[in-house]
């Protein structure tokens, strides 16, 4: 697996009782899964000869990250090595304006989009074919947890000329009036094999994911069932190997539209790991390996999975005597990473039968380990 943050910790794991050997390619000794897993290469990700010899040996390679040149993908394939998923799917979780085009060419529902060239190309966009301002603007490469996403207000924001100081094409987006975020997660093998699990709501604080609820509370069954179909369509049409995300728009009408694709572990699916009979890291390791995939159902009527963000403490541990103590059902998941602000450190997971209860145990945790509250 390429990258060493906690998706490739929590892929690894997966990968132990099935007597995988797992190497990973990491920046440096310190991330989540260097401190963890026994092979593991120190290099860059983005020079092709590093990429080169740290393929040498492995039968396949994955991704816990989206940011591998997509021509060094091109070049690891022409070498032989099995690139799973390959870099003509990956391009679309890559890169935002290849995504949008695609998925409009097949009809699939998205907000209304255009790529802009500058502030007065916005405002074009706007009042021609975006539905007036506010309207989001998207670098199309390099963005993560909010960061490259800016919504404008006018023509004249000052904020209108930041994304195209970056020097990648910007994409204009309609501002959606959603009613909350849902994400579909499927996972597809080369042989075609497809699993959807439930579509999930997920609430985000500050462009950053906070909680995750499975099933999506209240969500119709229809809308359910239609947001899996599309996710495992995208997946077929894409030629997606392994787990893909797919982040929803649930909107004011009872529609969902598609944000952006994930094809990676992803946040909004680490529910799994205690909360369905095979979590996406298993059947993320499944696909790449053309395995057959494992049971994506619910083992609980309800799961609630709560991201724990670092806080004031550089050390948890003495939270969790507290934490154990006041829930015996709680899973905690800690990355092995320094505690800083803000930083995602790690998650818990609770379920059982009642949301309100479940929730709220989670959030207790969460907040608790942070030390946002302290009884
Ligand atoms: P990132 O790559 O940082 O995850 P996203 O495209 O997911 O970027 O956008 C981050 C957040 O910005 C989304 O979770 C959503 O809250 C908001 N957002 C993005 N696009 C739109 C849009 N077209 N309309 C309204 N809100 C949006």
């Amino acid at each position: 697996m390429v990258g060493g943050g906690q998706l490739a910790r929590m892929t690894h794991e997966a990968g132990i009782p099935l007597g995988i050997n797992f190497k990973i390619l990491s920046d440096t000794p310190q991330d989540s899964a260097a401190k963890v897993v026994r092979e593991v290469v120190v290099g860059d990700y983005r020079d092709l000869d590093t990429l080169r010899a740290f393929a040498q040996g492995c039968d396949v390679i994955t991704f816990d990250h989206e940011h591998v040149p997509t021509e060094h993908l091109r070049a690891l394939e022409a070498d032989g090595i099995p690139v799973r998923p390959g870099p003509a799917a990956l391009v679309h979780a890559q890169d935002k304006g290849v995504m949008r085009a695609r998925l409009s060419a097949l009809g699939i529902p998205c907000p209304r989009h255009r790529i802009v060239t500058d502030p007065a190309d916005v405002a074009r966009f706007a009042h021609e074919e975006g539905g007036g301002f506010p309207v989001v603007l998207k670098t199309v490469r390099g963005g993560y947890d909010g960061k490259g996403v800016w919504v404008i207000d006018s023509a004249e924001d000052p904020a209108a000329a930041e994304p195209f100081r970056a020097g990648v094409p910007v994409l204009a987006e309609e501002k959606v009036d959603y009613t909350r975020e849902l994400a579909a997660n499927v996972v597809r093998s080369p042989h075609g094999q497809a699993v959807a699990y439930p579509v999930v709501e997920s609430i985000q604080v500050r462009g950053v994911c906070d909680t995750v609820i499975a099933p999506a509370p209240g969500l119709p069954d229809e809308l359910g069932a239609a947001a899996q179909q599309l996710a495992l369509r995208i997946a077929a049409e894409l030629d997606v190997t392994g787990h893909l995300a797919v982040e929803l728009f649930e909107t004011t009408d009872g529609r969902v539209l598609v944000n952006e694709l994930a094809m990676r572990p992803h946040n909004s699916g680490h529910w799994t790991q205690d909360g369905a009979v095979t979590s996406q890291f298993a059947n993320h390791l499944r696909a790449v390996l053309d395995l057959p995939l494992g049971d994506p159902r619910p083992r609980a009527p309800w799961t609630v999975m709560v991201n724990v963000l670092g806080g004031d403490y550089p050390d948890m541990y003495p939270a969790y005597l507290h934490c154990m103590a006041r829930d015996p059902g709680l899973k905690i998941h800690m990355y092995g990473k320094d505690v800083k602000p803000g930083r995602k450190v790690g998650h818990v997971t609770t379920f059982g039968d009642d949301l309100a209860e479940v929730r709220e145990r989670a959030r207790h945790a969460a907040d608790y380990l942070r030390g946002t509250i302290d009884e």
